[in-house]
């Protein structure tokens, strides 16, 4: 089916325009411009969807669980935290674990989200021993956003040392098995895609490290790792290695044009260099990294180095880009005492940088995959607003509660007064 929707506006990263069509077809932007028939969507925006570089859906679960301390530990950081999470983990089933992804993407999707890249480390049985079919946990977590109509990356993580058993392979070539089945599964599934993960240098030894990003690298995968979240993993990795986690993960070949790192929130300017040399990208989660305590993310490093950037929900504590991107910005003022820092190129404002990041993309493109949002010019957050203020009112002034409506793949999958999900 080909369809012309025809809004107020056309938002992309430096402006809004109207009198712009976008045309749908089999799933992608057949045609955007300008075009005076077709659906009209009046009070709204379409702009890109946004792009979810880092979920753990599971933890959904801990929603305004873990806002409090355990009188057995007075002092509550990310370690205390992480007790909790493992509590959650325990104990989920095949079943469990599908329902509340099925949760955490839709509330997803009425934010804006059109993709999210799950990071799926949860494998086997309680007690370690895999389910009948070793994947059992990753394709609930897979039917749980296709149960939602949400784009997923799924990225079945390796684990092998601390953590709970049922996170543990036996071998990397266990893990290396797993992910060939279900990326053979996964051809079924044409909004599902699949990369791999290590989880950390904490839970994988440098062996396990070569070994994954070898075959990603050969096999063209996005690989994905949590780095430099916590000061004690960095003191760890030292100890063990003599490096630092990032230059651990250059030594080893895991860093490449695919390698997304999550967090480097305390990453050395010597790390990021190696980050930049081998053409790794950053996933910042600063509203996880806020709730957890883990620091700032080196945000002005990171552009400095033309690093690419993403934003993920990481612990879903909130489900909100336009925060995600706000954060990152207004952390880089509280640090610098200044306004608008993160300018790039010829810009004057940091909101086409902070929009490319949420997007992946400047604006809509033919060609492109038809992940949609529509932005409710009504809201009061938008009301009075000038078309050419519209970006940076989304990124400084807004909250996920503008979203009116969501298109993945061409298809309405989320539109707003409908919760009963
Ligand atoms: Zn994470």
């Amino acid at each position: 089916m080909r369809q012309t929707l025809l809004p107020d506006l056309v938002v992309d990263a430096h402006g809004a325009s109207s009198g712009v069509g976008i045309t749908v077809e089999h799933g992608g932007l057949a045609a955007v411009g300008p075009a005076t028939e077709g659906e009209r969507l009046a009070g709204r925006a379409l702009g890109p969807g946004f792009v979810n570089g880092h979920s753990h859906a599971f933890q959904r679960g801990l929603r305004g669980a873990v806002e409090r301390i355990e009188p057995s530990q007075p002092r509550d950081d990310f370690w205390t935290w992480r007790e909790r999470m493992y509590s959650l983990a325990g104990v989920l089933s095949p079943n469990s674990i599908r329902e509340v992804s099925r949760r955490c993407y839709g509330e997803m999707l009425s934010a804006g989200y059109t993709s999210v890249t799950e990071f799926h480390y949860v494998h086997h049985r309680p007690e370690g021993t895999p389910y009948e079919d070793p994947n059992a946990l990753a394709k609930s977590v897979a039917l749980a956003a296709e149960d939602t109509g949400i784009r997923l990356l799924l990225i079945p993580v390796a684990y092998t040392r601390d953590g709970l058993p049922r996170f543990r392979d036996q071998s990397v070539q266990a893990f290396l098995q797993r992910v060939d089945d279900l990326r053979e599964w996964s051809e079924g599934h044409p909004l599902v895609e699949i990369g791999l993960g290590a989880h950390s240098v904490r839970a994988v030894p440098r062996g396990w490290l070569e070994e994954i990003g070898r075959y990603a690298h050969r096999e063209d995968l996005p690989l994905h790792i949590h780095a430099d979240e916590q000061p004690r993993e960095i003191e760890e990795c030292q100890a063990e290695y003599g490096l630092r986690p990032i230059e651990l993960l250059a030594q080893t070949g895991f860093l490449g044009t695919g390698t997304t790192i999550i967090h480097a929130t305390h990453a050395t300017e010597r790390e990021l260099d190696l980050s930049s040399e081998h053409d790794a990208s950053v996933c910042a989660c600063p509203t996880t990294e806020g709730n957890l305590g883990d620091g700032f993310l080196p945000a002005r490093e990171i552009l400095e180095r033309n690093l690419r950037l993403s934003v993920g929900s990481d612990s879903q504590v909130r489900i909100d880009p336009f925060e995600e991107l706000r954060e990152i910005e207004t952390n880089a003022r509280r640090l610098s005492g200044q306004r608008n820092v993160l300018i790039t190129g010829n810009e004057t404002s940091p909101t086409p940088y902070l929009l490319r990041a949420g997007w992946g993309r400047a604006g809509l493109q033919a060609g492109d995959p038809a992940d949609l949002i529509e932005l409710d010019l009504a809201h009061p957050a938008l009301a009075g607003v000038e078309a050419s203020n519209l970006p940076s009112a989304l990124v400084f002034g807004a909250g996920s509660g503008v979203v009116a409506g969501t298109w993945v793949d061409g298809r309405k999958v989320y539109e707003r007064g409908d919760t009963s999900g």
